[in-house]
């Protein structure tokens, strides 16, 4: 009875093609050789994904994945895909649905909000399918919400855009796909843990940790691809005297709007992080030196531009010294994220020293190097 009500709820929010396309893997029993083949009616709309140690690869690349992406990926591999194509965070994000799906055996659906063409923003709904030898067939469609949905029904929309849903095998939710470890009793508390291990808790952005490891991941990407890619340390000015005059709970709130005055400047792919207290990070994947100094300026500018008006008290303004390190082409041997950090950390020292709430960029010399002591 109970399996009846949450397979109806599944049909009314799954994208009617999706459904489709899941009534087809059911009726294969879950083993299909070509599955490029046997869900043909879908191609467009349909990914093969070929299980790799280093990384999933794209085997057919459906004509709609096309045009999101601007380019033909067919036969690329998700981990050195650019960052303009798949950020990092994106990156992770199907890199573990891929992994839950081949390792639970089961369908997992999930929807997916965001700009897509030309800046739309539209909701995608997606179905991982697992088709037996660590393959994987992927349905993707543009899906209208409804807007006149009921409690259940919405509450299913909400689950579904925040985490993956496994679908059990009587046509209802089996399990959310939250954590490959210890899934089975203490589904809430990783997820929990996984939020307090990668992020900030007053601001919400990547902490120290998590930044190291996002920037890494495209660091190592820019090498590898030879692309551009920059850090910036931004450290606020005179935070001390914040605190002081209007009070910690001020000092939290100015914090929380210089994270706000950031994400206006940066790109969905730029990696923002707190590194402690008033000091912040900004990797800028395909982005030289020229653009990293014009993104500083806007950050500058932006933060100079603040108005913090904290509940009790008078309001106040801040103003942001950065420092810019970038990689250059071509050095491969060169510094990781600590390295490149500690040269975007004197440059910011250096406009602390020239009178603060300025930009400077750190001594080619040193990033050339990368050995300057
Ligand atoms: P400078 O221009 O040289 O950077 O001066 P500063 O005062 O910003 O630097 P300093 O390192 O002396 O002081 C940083 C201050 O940031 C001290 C600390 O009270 C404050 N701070 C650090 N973390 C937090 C936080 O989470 N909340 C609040 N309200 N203040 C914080
Ligand atoms: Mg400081
Ligand atoms: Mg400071």
């Amino acid at each position: 009875m109970q399996a009846t009500t949450a397979s109806a709820l599944i049909a009314k929010v799954m994208d009617a093609r999706l459904l489709d396309l899941l009534a087809e893997w059911r009726a294969a029993g879950g083993n299909i050789a070509d599955p490029a083949a046997h869900f043909a009616r879908h191609a467009p709309h349909l990914l093969v994904i070929e299980a790799e140690p280093a990384g999933n690869r794209y085997v057919h690349y459906g004509a709609a994945f096309t045009r999101h992406f601007g380019a033909d990926l067919t036969g690329c591999v998700i981990d050195v895909l650019p960052a303009d194509v798949l950020p990092a965070e994106r990156r992770g994000m199907l890199e573990f649905e891929y992994a839950y799906a081949r390792q639970v055996g089961r369908p997992l659906w999930r929807s997916y909000t965001a700009p897509f063409d030309g800046g739309r923003v539209e909701t995608w709904q997606r179905l991982v399918l697992p088709v037996g030898g660590g393959w994987l067939a992927v349905g993707a469609y543009p899906t209208a919400c409804g807007d006149r949905d009921d409690e259940a029904t919405a509450l299913l929309r909400l689950a579904i855009e925040r985490v993956p849903v496994v679908l059990g095998e009587d046509g209802g939710v089996a399990d959310l796909a939250l954590s490959l470890r210890d899934f089975c009793d203490t589904r809430q508390h990783v997820a929990e843990l996984e939020v307090l291990a990668t992020r900030d808790s007053l601001t919400g952005i990547a902490n120290r940790r998590h930044f190291h490891h996002l920037a890494g991941l495209e660091l190592d990407h820019a090498r590898r691809m030879g692309r551009s890619f920059a850090l910036l340390a931004l450290d606020i000015d005179h935070f001390k005297r914040v605190n002081d005059t209007f009070g910690h709970a001020a000092g939290d709130e100015a914090l929380r709007a210089f994270v706000a005055a950031c994400r206006l400047c940066l790109r969905e792919y730029d990696i923002l992080g707190r590194l402690g207290g008033e000091e912040f990070a900004v990797a800028l994947p395909n982005t030289g030196r020229d653009g990293a100094c014009v993104i500083a300026e806007r950050l500058r500018h932006q933060v100079d531009e603040v108005v913090v008006r904290p509940s009790h008290g008078h309001q106040f303004g801040m103003t942001v010294s950065i420092g810019i390190a970038c990689l250059d082409r071509g050095d491969v041997a060169q510094a990781d994220v600590s390295a490149l950090l500690d040269q975007a950390d004197s440059a910011l020292y250096r406009a602390k020293a020239m009178g603060r709430n300025r930009v400077e960029v750190a001594d080619a010399s040193q990033s050339a190097s990368g050995m300057v002591d």
